[in-house]
């Protein structure tokens, strides 16, 4: 398998380069150059099995398939279900897929738990050591430190926005306790942070100096194991029928991965992309054009982005994968904020997606009826995926399969303002509000919070 880049001037890599690589050269997204056959698989195949046969094509020549399958095996090895993701019913055709039942309780450690393990295979066979650097608004870092923690090769940096992010989410990054983690509360918002870890990745003698790495989710191996659970779960809900899909959707990495599914050959009819008031995507689908507003926080802030870095992959495939075309359209959404994809393009689109968006009241409202009904709690994220699964079904006859993002107790304070329940942690981070803090703290300065990176990756 060849990657190209969704810009086309960027050199044309292996699996591996891309790993390390995240973004190309030419400001692109890397995407394989063709699209694999669906595997032959067994009706019974495991999470494992399955994950193994549909991934084994993207990561050749660079990964062999037994070294797939020890990293695949011990990536899933770390998560609290049998099943890895296991699909429950919700009443009504609608199903509830639980992406959370890895370390840190949310989607992001389906992909990064493996991202870890193939970051330091690669390493290790090149003699090599990276240093990771990552911005985040919540989920995202913690799920990174416990794909690095402990991994001699490499360093995580993880850059959050000072006393912006929620209790259990700042906890579950600054009390773990590994020389190679280090994080740092930064005086800005998430934006900020965003920022200077795009200026470090301009700079291409620091980024050489630093051995600097990204895991963010336009590296291509997150969406790859993402569309693991879309063939899985379509399994065991459509039995080969058709089924539909409902995503809490930010920056797209996960509604893209359904799109891969759907592809390569998993039998999906719908997929829903769900947003909270941040609705640049809805609006897209319903109107031709991508306009971006400022970022409106929410009680679903995983979810709280204005430009979804991923829809670069799916306009590279409408406009037939030709580069040019699509750079031009990206550096007019740019310049302008905005930018009109063409009807004859949408209607390729909404062929497949349609969108809804909900604000905090109608998320609060959806925790609630569906607590009523059923006695299951929902994060904000995933009720966001479950109000979009019955509003904008198309058939009732297909089953909806609504992701479930993250466990309820990630974010106990949106769940309470709505039905007065403050969820319990699972057992492993039972005693998480107990456990000692590390963190340093750095104004919002370039120069300064570089000089702390530079120094991380010398030590
Ligand atoms: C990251 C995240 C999302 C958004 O996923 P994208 O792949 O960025 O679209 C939704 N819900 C939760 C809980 C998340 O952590």
């Amino acid at each position: 398998m060849k990657y190209v880049s969704t810009r086309g001037e960027a050199p044309i890599l292996d699996f591996s380069d891309v790993l390390l690589a995240g973004l190309a050269i030419d400001g692109g997204l890397y995407v394989p150059d063709e699209w694999p056959a669906r595997p032959d698989l067994s009706a019974d195949a495991t999470y494992v099995d399955t994950a193994i046969a549909l991934m084994a094509p993207y990561v050749a020549p660079s990964i062999t398939v037994s070294e797939l399958a020890a990293m695949v095996t011990e990536a899933y090895a770390t998560f609290r279900h049998r099943e890895v993701c296991p699909v429950r019913p919700l009443g009504n055709g609608l199903s509830l897929l639980e992406l959370f039942w890895g370390p840190t309780i949310a989607f992001k450690d389906v992909a990064l738990q493996l991202v870890g393990r193939l970051f330091d295979h690669e390493l290790t066979k090149r003699g090599e050591r990276a240093t990771v650097v990552v911005a985040t608004s919540g989920d995202t870092g913690s799920a990174a430190i416990e794909a690095c923690r402990g991994r001699h090769n490499l360093d995580i940096v993880v850059l959050h926005p000072a006393g912006r992010v929620s209790d259990v989410q700042r906890r579950q990054m600054t009390t773990v306790d590994e020389p190679n983690v280090h994080n740092v509360a930064v005086g800005g918002t998430f934006d900020d942070c965003q920022d200077i870890v795009k200026s470090m990745f301009a700079d291409t003698g620091f980024r050489q100096i630093v051995g600097l790495s990204a895991m963010n989710s336009i590296n291509w191996a997150r969406v790859m194991a993402q569309s693991v659970y879309y063939a899985t779960s379509a399994r065991t809900v459509g039995a080969g029928a058709p089924v539909a899909f409902s995503v809490p959707t930010g920056n797209f990495g996960n509604a893209f991965a359904g799109w891969v599914a759907r592809r390569t050959g998993t039998p999906i009819s719908q997929l829903v992309v769900a947003s909270n008031s941040n609705d640049i995507l809805p609006r897209w689908l319903a109107s031709g054009v991508m306009a971006t507003r400022g970022v409106h926080p929410t009680i679903s802030p995983s979810m709280d982005i204005q430009v979804s870095s991923n829809v670069e992959r799916l306009l590279f495939e409408l406009y037939d994968r030709n580069p040019a075309q699509l750079a031009d359209r990206m550096a007019e959404f740019k310049a302008e904020g905005t930018v009109q994809t063409g009807n004859t393009h949408l209607a390729t689109v909404t062929e497949v997606f349609d969108g809804a968006a909900f604000d905090d009241e109608a998320v609060r409202a959806e925790i609630r009826s569906t607590y009523d009904t059923t006695g299951i709690i929902l994060d904000p994220h995933t009720a966001i995926g479950v109000a979009a699964g019955r509003q904008a079904r198309r058939d009732p006859d297909v089953a909806m399969i609504c992701l479930a993002t993250a466990h309820p107790a990630k974010f106990p304070d949106a769940v309470e303002s709505a039905i007065g329940i403050r969820p319990e942690l699972p057992e492993h981070l039972a005693d998480l509000l107990d456990r000692t803090e590390r963190f340093d703290t750095l104004p919002l300065d370039l120069g300064l919070i570089k000089a702390y990176v530079r120094n991380v990756a010398n030590r």
